[in-house]
């Protein structure tokens, strides 16, 4: 389906051609202005221009083809372990414009973790970066090759034997003539694998359309505008999640933008990229406004900047209005999620950023709040949000299991109001989702570690807010008979197991966990017991 963008000189040019992938943003972009500056790495000093940046795209594209990689509807998975960098673009890009699935990756990841996901996709391809190959040789599964993407190989003999071209050498080199193929609007484009409630990851089908629509939406909104060819735009947002996928980069990229890539945040060094690169629009989440609001240089080095957006987690208010004391600036707020490419609503809807509003449904999204009995709650009254459009995709991999209803409505779980203005404002979540710095920690996934623990009889895991990262994982762990393990020795084992924020920060020994009157363990009880605390263990038996 071919779709429009808004208005603005560069927009225009992109209103008038047809929009069908989202590799088509980046051929209208290079088209439209070859030699502006697309991409810059604020570690390396690496630019490439519009028309280097699209051209690399298209030689890795065929590169993959030529390797057998067959583009069809639901085309052949590349996963991506790679951090922020040029190299992430240009693959990203090219797998899309290839007609393959992309599959980027948390390189926070445990081996286990990964292994579990590469399986579950069957992925034919894995990209590596310098940082995370010896983790990606680790998690392949044989049928799964290795790919490295830096020019210089590892020094590492090991290594080495396994890597014997890097992916650059072979651009520099390609005199391929292959082809790019039709790609249709429904194809899946996108597969990103979040926690699921029952412990095991979920892959999120997205296709073409869910991306490109959820990226019109934004770039129609011009009060003020998010992103134009004019702006330089900070991505230190992680690339491998949909917030910094395809709100900050592509959004970017199909506006003509110039972006910073960065691949850790700190808050020091991201302000003087910020102050050096003369960035003017920069897409964050709570955590780091926290962070820059701490550092004295902000208002200079934010001295270029015109747009400060944040989603992800809950925004505090304090944040908000500290943040606007300090650099005179208002933070805009965007609710959503990867089920959703990811944006449902925006505080730039009706141009007004408030405190304690997400703002209002993007264009061509609805919103409505279920009451408990299947009615739609009262304006000011809350319920579960549900959300239907373009961007919801169309369920989990690999049978798009769980998507939208018949009518195409997603029930989000999560909990919130519309105002008279039909502006949202979330409550809180009705699964035990857990937001840590904007990552999705289901408590089910940490409990299956820690029973798996020797010693361990049995965990439940609550999140508990913390002033750093919205909420932090905590764990309550009933020993087995006769196990002397400390929460110490615990935590150590957990993380050979679990990502670094899925890891319990605090975990408390208990003597036994509250149940239901079915013998459930009594979700709703645990914040209770985690306040008594270890020496106090004086809960019901559940013997
Ligand atoms: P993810 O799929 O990782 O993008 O996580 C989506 C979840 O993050 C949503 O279901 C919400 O619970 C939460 N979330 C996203 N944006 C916000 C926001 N602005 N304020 C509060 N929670 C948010």
């Amino acid at each position: 389906m071919c779709q429009t963008l808004g208005v603005s000189a560069h927009s225009e040019e992109i209103l008038m051609s047809e929009v069908v992938t989202v590799a088509d943003f980046l051929r209208v972009s290079a088209a439209s202005d070859p030699e502006r500056v697309a991409l810059i790495d604020a570690v390396t000093g690496e630019e490439l221009t519009y028309a280097e940046l699209d051209e690399r795209v298209t030689a890795t594209a065929q590169i993959m083809l030529d390797r057998g990689l067959v583009p069809a509807r639901i085309g052949d998975r590349v996963a991506m372990l790679l951090g922020n960098s040029i190299d992430f673009v240009v693959t990203y890009f090219a797998v899309v414009r290839a007609g393959l699935v992309a599959v980027p990756l948390n390189p926070g990841y445990t081996v286990g973790e990964l292994a579990g996901i590469l399986t579950e996709c069957d992925a034919q391809i894995l990209l590596v970066s310098a940082d995370t190959v010896e983790l990606g040789i680790a998690a392949a599964p044989s049928g799964c090759a290795v790919i490295f993407c830096d020019e210089v190989l590892p020094s590492k003999e090991s290594l080495r034997g396994l890597l014997k071209e890097s992916l650059r050498s072979l651009v520099k080199r390609n005199s391929s003539k292959t082809a790019m193929p039709r790609i249709e609007s429904d194809d899946l484009a996108l597969l990103l694998f979040t926690s699921g409630s029952d412990g095991v990851p979920k892959g999120v089908m997205l296709s073409h359309e869910n991306l490109v629509s959820n990226i019109q939406a934004l770039a129609s909104l011009r009060n003020p505008p998010i992103v134009s060819a004019e702006d330089t735009v900070l991505a230190v947002l992680p690339l491998f999640h949909v917030y910094g996928l395809n709100t900050v980069l592509t959004l970017a990229i199909a506006a003509g933008a110039g972006v910073v890539l960065l691949d850790r945040f700190d808050a020091e060094q991201s302000l003087e990229v910020i102050a050096r690169e003369h960035v003017t629009t920069v897409a964050g989440a709570p955590a780091m406004y926290l962070m820059w609001s701490r550092v004295s240089s902000v208002k200079d080095a934010m001295r270029p900047t015109r747009m400060l957006t944040s989603g992800g987690a809950p925004l505090p208010a304090e944040v908000f209005t500290r943040f606007e004391e300090l650099t005179g600036m208002r933070i805009y707020e965007g609710y959503g999620m990867t089920e959703t490419s990811p944006v449902i609503t925006s505080t730039v809807v009706d141009g007004k950023a408030v405190a304690g509003s997400v703002g209002s449904a993007i264009p061509g999204t609805e919103i409505k709040i279920m009451a408990d009995f299947g009615d739609e709650a009262e304006t000011g009254d809350p319920g579960e949000i549900w959300v239907k459009g373009p961007g919801v995709f169309s369920g989990y991999w690999p049978n798009h299991s769980d998507g939208p209803d018949a009518q195409g409505w997603f029930g989000t779980g999560d909990i919130g109001y519309l105002d008279d203005d039909r502006s949202l404002h979330l409550v809180d979540r009705r699964r035990e989702l857990i937001i840590v710095n904007g990552f999705n920690v289901f408590p089910r996934e940490v409990e299956i570690v820690l029973e798996s623990i020797d010693g361990v009889s049995e965990a439940a895991v609550l999140g508990r807010p913390d002033p750093e990262t919205g909420e932090a994982v905590s764990a309550l762990v009933v020993l087995a008979a006769g196990s002397a393990l400390t929460a110490e020795e615990i935590s150590v084992m957990a993380q050979e197991s679990l990502a670094r924020f899925k890891c319990p920060t605090d975990i408390r020994i208990v003597r036994s966990l509250p149940r239901s009157a079915t013998g459930k363990i009594a979700k709703g009880r645990l914040r209770e017991v985690y306040d008594l605390g270890v020496e106090s263990p004086d809960v019901p038996s559940n013997t």
